[in-house]
């Protein structure tokens, strides 16, 4: 008899640990020999630099089960009060519809979708967002619409960029801010201003044009509720060359006259109040619309129609080769992931009221707010704003701190001005007994009945909109808003289109930096619980004690990971932590009396982001070589930084490369940078092969961002959304950003702000704070190393089919490896974009397809794959090798073969089959492929077609009728 297993080595058994690993210890064992190594630390050591390698483990709690990070963290979650909230300022409480909540924001099959680079397996989402971008379109009145932005403010910063690029005419550099816009809006605004060289004057909206300004951005309805009629301004406007951008409010919208129909040129604001939970700020997708004339100074991403092989209509994200421009002086922005899933909420939350649902919401509200409106007038209480769709603002004429107390006895939160005014916006969770509530709070005692008010309103025929602006536009004509109204036919078509899509649900996908690791189930969780979700991002300090409890562990565990002084969460998304962190560096070298410096040196291979964000910051590019081995250039590294001289500000680079190897002269790249007097910024996005064996810190660079969204386990949500919290080294500490709104309650920096809300996303900020507390110190390590590990297996098992790019030390790779397509494509003429299309044929997803070297694929497997599925994925590629190979022979014609012809769809197979290799090739090409066959739902798309014919909302349902 064997001895009996003690308790310990029981519990040791279930470990959240191994199910987030991949691969067990007898495969990795397995995976070792392959690759040649006899240990994990055998094999780190053989890849990792030894100046950078930690020597002690992470100061960070061992791993907790599922059940009591849960509970700790559920715990936590309580201490946040939900309060009633009508503080408003661009963030109202909304009922999100269940079958959306359940069916998108809780289901894997939308979240853990990656952005639609690849259309045929994304036509679900893409057919989402193109929803989204109809209805900002038509709610907007204007020509198209992106699929979103990050936030309402960072919109309007974009919106300035633009206008400057946009109205060529005019050489003003000022730009006029309404000062009635949100007060976070104006605050990130006038932070991008100031190093792209713009000044910001504010005033009444009606004086817009009596200066010389590029632009002008007008709030619609004001932040104070004030209904002003923007369309005088906006021609005076344009009569001066100069454009008008208005930030409005698509519930609002439903009932106002379009800025579309105002002539504005620009119009954006955010679609939280669609369905989509506050969240303590985030995340919420921003929309942004343009008139058609600049759709090509758009910035962000644009879904447009375009068409397959077989001449059916099929979506596409459009001008994608733009999102090469943002490599150079071109770019339009940084914007890279945005907030994609959030989008898709919105716009289906739109598809499933339709116009007349909506219409009533908003409407409701608005009679709600009328009826209050008129009880406060009666009882002789002054209100600021003469006009209103949803937001009073009222004088509390000595009353105010009786009325603040009553407030938080009700547990309502109220918007308190600077200038002593109170304000209150009502949303779609507004009942009646919440108006008379509000009565007990700002009256006392009264004698007021809602009823009776509504009453009298309707037999008066009181209207609280000037009639000019009264909405007499149609919108949301499409079918698609006009269809699935019934749960059910909702329900159906949320699972028709994410059954068209591939995610990680399907199979693995492994592009390459963008780390789409497993989104663990229990990380997900505490993200739709209420304490959570029901928080304003203003709300008192004292209600928000569980979020901050959140936070400051967070803070701690990243900080232990990254050896970095302090961390900012305010950044949402890797690209604005960079434009976070170089402002960082630029206040700190202005407060230094350096303000001189101002060239950032970028390697040639850096993505794209890097110098568009150096862009952003007023910084100037110069791009240092890269030698044959793919490490940066060090002799031409020294030449570039004694050219700079005394303007060196900042040298940004990638860790491990984006060549995927850990580079040994990085130390001294570091040194080179300090020794000049810059500073190094690292983009953190591969820190998935550092947490555990490595650090920025320990490395040397004084600031970095993370890539949550990658590393830490938050779901790529189709394109978004993210977080890029940045950490610092101490002497950068006091230049992180603040927030203009609830900066000092939180103690955070006097700074200006670079997102609209402190802590950006702060609620999915739970998914990495699980992340971490699941794994503990020892996953975090292990997890690395077995990323380190499934990367090497994966160049074991590819190496003799495809050359592998570039290696490091030991011809290790990190954990990301290049494979070079190009000399098949020159001996062949079959192209990476045949691999990746005939890829989908296998039911896998392409690896990052041309970058960071065009006509490479970009392979990352991360830690959470097991060796079954990288097996899988290896067998799919020999297999298409060998394909390529016939075709090279020319057993294939070179134009009829299932490389060119990939996808295949369900329609080839029931067409007469008249091609060289037959359908089993075609569709099974590997036994296990028909075990779950993931069809793609169109063939190839055609993506010049798609640009040259650019067009970008709602294709009509007969255009899919087939001939
Ligand atoms: C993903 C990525 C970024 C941009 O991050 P976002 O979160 O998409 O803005 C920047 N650099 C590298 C190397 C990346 O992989």
């Amino acid at each position: 008899m064997t001895s009996p297993i003690s308790l310990d080595q029981l519990e040791a058994k279930d470990d959240f640990i191994r199910r987030h690993i991949g691969p067990n210890e007898a495969d990795q064992a397995r995976m070792l020999a392959a690759a040649g190594a006899d240990s994990l630390e055998d094999l780190t050591g053989q890849i990792v630099p030894e100046s950078i390698r930690l020597d002690a483990d992470l100061n960070i709690e061992r791993a907790t089960s599922e059940a009591d990070a849960l509970d700790y963290l559920q715990a936590v979650a309580r201490q946040n009060k939900v309060f009633k909230s009508y503080i408003g300022l661009g963030y109202h409480d909304t009922q999100v519809p269940n079958v959306i909540l359940r069916n998108v924001l809780e289901n894997p099959g939308w979240y853990t979708a990656y952005t639609p680079y690849q259309p045929e397996i994304a036509q679900g989402r893409l057919e989402a967002l193109i929803n989204y971008q109809q209805m900002v379109a038509d709610l907007t009145g204007m020509d198209l619409a992106n699929a979103s932005l990050l936030d309402e403010a960072t919109a309007a910063a974009e919106a300035m960029a633009m206008a400057k690029r946009c109205a060529r005419r005019n050489t003003s550099m000022t730009f006029f801010v309404d000062e009635n816009v949100l007060p976070q809006t104006l605050d990130v605004v006038r932070t991008r201003a100031e190093y792209m060289g713009f000044e910001i004057v504010t005033g009444p909206l009606e004086t817009a044009a009596d200066q010389d300004v590029f632009g002008a951005l007008l709030q619609y309805p004001g932040a104070n509720g004030e209904l002003r009629d923007p369309e005088p301004v906006i021609g005076q406007l344009h009569e001066k060359n100069a454009l008008a951008v208005v930030a409005t409010d698509l519930m609002a919208l439903l009932l106002l006259k379009s800025p579309g129909e105002m002539g504005a040129d620009m119009v954006l604001g955010n679609s939280q109040r669609f369905g989509v939970p506050l969240g303590f700020g985030g995340p919420h997708a921003a929309f942004f619309a343009s008139r058609d004339d600049f759709k090509r100074s758009i910035p962000g991403r644009l879904i447009g129609v375009s068409k397959d092989t077989r001449g059916k209509p099929a979506l596409r994200m459009a001008l994608q080769t733009r999102e090469q421009h943002i490599r150079r002086e071109k770019a339009n922005s940084n914007i890279c992931t945005a907030q994609v899933l959030l989008a898709n909420m919105a716009g289906f939350y739109a598809a499933y009221h339709g116009p007349d649902g909506l219409r009533t919401i908003a409407q409701r509200i608005h009679r709600l707010t009328g009826i209050l409106a008129e009880g406060l007038e009666a009882k002789g209480i002054h209100i600021v704003n003469s006009h209103f769709f949803d937001t009073l603002t009222i004088d509390p004429q000595g009353n105010r701190d009786l009325i603040l107390e009553r407030a938080e006895a009700k547990q309502i939160n109220l918007r308190i001005d600077p200038k002593g005014t109170l304000g209150i916006s009502l949303n779609e969770c507004t009942s009646r007994e919440d108006v008379e509530d509000l009565f007990d709070v700002l009256m006392g005692d009264h004698d007021f009945n809602v009823a009776e008010i509504d009453q009298q309103i309707t037999d008066q025929g009181t209207t609280f909109m000037p009639e000019n602006l009264e909405r007499s536009s149609d919108y949301l004509q499409h079918p698609v808003f006009n269809t699935h109204h019934s749960e059910h036919e909702m329900l159906r078509y949320l699972k028709r289109l994410e059954n068209r899509d591939l995610a990680l649900t399907h199979s693995m996908i492994s592009l390459g930096s963008c780390t789409m690791k497993l989104n663990a189930t229990a990380e997900m969780i505490p993200v739709s619980w209420p304490e959570f979700g029901r928080i304003h991002p203003f709300a008192p300090r004292s209600q928000t004690k569980g979020y901050r409890v959140l936070l400051e562990e967070l803070d701690t565990m990243l900080r232990a990971i990254t050896g970095f002084d302090a961390i900012s969460m305010q950044p949402n998304s890797g690209a604005q932590g960079e434009y976070a962190g170089l402002l960082a560096i630029r206040r700190y070298q202005a407060a230094q009396g350096e303000s001189q410096r101002d060239i950032c040196l970028i390697p040639q291979s850096a993505h794209g982001t890097n110098p568009a964000s150096a862009q952003m910051m007023g910084l100037k590019v110069v791009v240092v070589k890269t030698d044959a081995e793919g490490n940066v250039d060090l002799d031409d590294l020294h030449a570039k930084v004694a050219d700079a001289g005394d303007r060196l500000s900042c040298l940004m680079v990638t860790y491990p490369s984006t060549h995927g190897v850990y580079e040994e002269g990085i130390r001294e790249l570091c040194e080179t940078i300090h020794k000049a007097g810059g500073q190094v910024y690292m983009d953190g996005a591969n820190l998935n092969a550092q947490v555990g064996v490595t650090s920025p810190a320990a490395i040397g660079a004084d600031v970095a961002h993370l890539n949550l969204h990658k590393t830490f386990a938050i779901p790529h949500g189709g394109g978004g959304p993210g977080m890029g919290p940045i950490g610092v080294r101490s002497h950068l500490a006091n230049y992180l950003p603040g927030h203009p709104v609830v900066g000092s309650m939180l103690d955070m920096n006097d700074q200006g702000s670079v997102s609209a809300a402190p802590f950006g996303s702060a609620s999915i900020l739970p998914i990495s704070w699980m992340y971490i507390r699941l794994l503990g110190a020892e996953g975090l390590r292990l997890a690395t190393q077995v990323a380190l590990l499934n990367a090497n297996y994966l160049v074991a098992r590819l190496k003799d089919h495809y050359p592998i790019l570039y290696t490091g030390r030991n011809h290790r790779v990190a954990h990301e490896c290049i494979l070079d397509l190009r000399p098949l494509k020159a001996e062949t003429g079959i192209t990476e974009v045949d691999v990746a299309k005939r890829l989908m044929d296998y039911g896998f997803h392409a690896p990052t397809m041309s970058f960071p070297v065009p006509g490479t694929f970009m392979v990352e497997p991360t830690e959470s794959e097991s060796l079954a599925e990288l097996d899988r994925f290896v067998d799919a590629m020999i297999r298409i090798r060998q394909e390529i190979d016939k075709v090279g022979r020319g057993e294939w014609p070179a134009d009829n073969n299932p490389l060119v012809q990939a996808p295949h769809s369900q329609q080839d197979l029931i067409d007469d089959w008249q091609r060289p290799y037959d359908r089993q090739t075609a569709v099974f090409p590997l036994p296990w492929v028909s075990q779950g066959k993931y069809w793609p739902s169109v063939n190839r798309v055609d993506d010049v077609w798609g640009d040259r014919n650019l067009f970008c909302s709602c294709p009509s349902p007969d255009s899919y009728i087939e001939e």
